[in-house]
């Protein structure tokens, strides 16, 4: 079974889909670290991509879809279990009809986890998540040590976190990517968590809706 998580910026679905795929386990599909790797690889679909990247292009949506298909019919050869979690994809009408076609087409089995979270909390934990000036990980508004885990670094807001950025983002969420929400529930295939409480219950409820999708 695949897992195609929803959720606005601040949600936490990726911290949430990274743990789901390591207790799975499953492979983790991210568009940004998909196109990074590949862009380094030395392959058609590889150079392809350096090429739009460099040109500093948005990636149409065929090439996301070959990228998909790269990644559904390879990596998930690899032994270490066939589910894929992917995440930041589907985000609008366009990308949401080919990318169920793919997945139907590859014979794939899968359905979305959306994470719920209300707006006002959504712009309060972007406003105030924080950046390692150092390594530059990204700590959640929930993260109260005043220094980075990983290097010991200092902590900061992120620049482009600022107001209007987070007003755009989420705007563009709530305009492309909610209706895809309503029309996967609609066709059964989504599951709802609510994102507001801490990571662990969150955690908790994802793998309670998991075991039983049908609940
Ligand atoms: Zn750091």
């Amino acid at each position: 079974m695949d897992f195609i998580l929803f959720g606005i910026q601040g949600s936490g679905k990726g911290t949430q889909g990274k743990i789901l795929a390591e207790k799975l386990p499953a492979l983790y599909f991210e568009m940004g670290g998909e196109l990074r790797r590949l862009s380094a690889e030395d392959s058609d679909l590889g150079r392809k991509v350096k090429s739009i990247i460099d040109a500093g292009h948005l990636v149409p949506t065929e090439v996301v879809m070959e990228i998909v298909r790269n990644f559904a019919t390879t990596m998930s050869q690899d032994g270490k279990g066939s589910s894929i979690i992917f995440d930041g994809i589907p985000r609008n009408k366009e990308q949401n009809d080919q990318f169920v076609t793919l997945l139907n087409e590859l014979g794939r089995d899968y359905t979305g986890i959306y994470f719920e979270l209300s707006r006002e909390e959504a712009e309060r934990r972007l406003v105030t998540r924080r950046m390692c000036k150092v390594c530059k990980t990204i700590y959640p508004a929930m993260y109260t040590q005043p220094a980075c885990e990983k290097c010991g670094g200092e902590l900061m807001t992120r620049a482009d976190d600022n107001a209007d950025a987070i007003k755009t983002r989420i705007e563009i969420f709530y305009k492309e990517t909610t209706p895809l929400v309503e029309e996967w529930k609609q066709q059964n295939k989504m599951i709802f968590v609510n994102a507001q409480p801490p990571i662990e219950e969150v955690t908790k409820e994802l793998f309670n809706k998991i075991n039983s999708p049908a609940s």
